[in-house]
């Protein structure tokens, strides 16, 4: 199962062999890899799948990935989405070009896997705390995803082990809006055998566990979108 533990990485490569390389190493380091061959499909997973990560060759059929880059950081979900750019191009102008449409940092082929790791886990470290380790807060909560314990005002908050996962994806990103979709996919993971209804049903037992004892609903119900964790106007 893919908790929020292992982050989910998309690896955007045309060259096969290079691809399945770098697919083994990474799931071998326990992330979960998603793989694209082009630009527009890459584009797709992003939306659908949301990753914490995407790893992005510059060399791409069709549409290059300096222009898949762009479009990611225009996007409305997919912005926020770390990009590395993986070339074999190592000059200075490419360099600062690849910075330039936003990409947020930059691996010269042949790099070792080893570094490569290294630079994929310090973007996770700003983007997606929880993966590192670390206690988030958010009004007056606080989820320790070392110890998995939460509390809200200082009370412990008893839930299930679903209900955790839930809350420490809310809390990685308060107030962005999520789709069951990607809810299923960050808390079950791709292979969990669950449907839409089962995600509502396990918000709603998170809810009643933050709510307990009159405290302020800070789940937001976003009809046609999903949940997200907020404060009330
Ligand atoms: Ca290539």
């Amino acid at each position: 199962m893919a908790g929020v533990d292992s982050a989910h990485l998309l690896v955007v490569e045309d060259e096969i062999a290079q691809m399945e390389l770098l697919r083994y190493n990474l799931e071998k380091e326990g992330f979960t890899v998603s793989t694209a061959e082009d630009g527009d499909e890459a584009l797709l997973l992003a939306q659908e799948e949301g990753p914490d990560a995407i790893l992005l060759d510059w060399m791409l059929p069709s549409t290059s990935g300096i222009e898949v880059c762009r479009q990611l950081k225009q996007g409305e979900e997919t912005r926020e989405i770390p990009v590395i750019m993986l070339t074999a191009r190592g000059e200075e102008a490419d360099r600062v070009r690849g910075l330039e449409t936003g990409a947020d940092d930059y691996v010269v082929k042949p790099y070792s896997v080893g570094e490569l790791i290294a630079r994929i886990r310090a973007r996770l470290r700003i983007s997606r705390p929880a993966a590192t380790g670390a206690t988030l807060k958010f009004a007056d909560v606080t989820v320790d995803t070392t110890e998995h314990r939460a509390t809200r005002a200082g009370r412990p908050l008893r839930m299930g082990p679903t209900e955790f996962r839930l809350l420490t994806v809310f809390m990685e990103r308060p107030k962005r809006v999520w789709s069951r979709d990607m809810l299923m996919d960050r808390v079950w993971g791709r292979d969990g055998d669950v449907d839409q209804r089962t995600v509502d049903v396990h918000v709603g037992r998170l809810r009643k566990v933050l709510n307990s004892g009159g405290a302020d609903d800070l789940i937001r119900t976003v009809r046609g979108a999903g949940y997200a964790l907020d404060v009330a106007d």
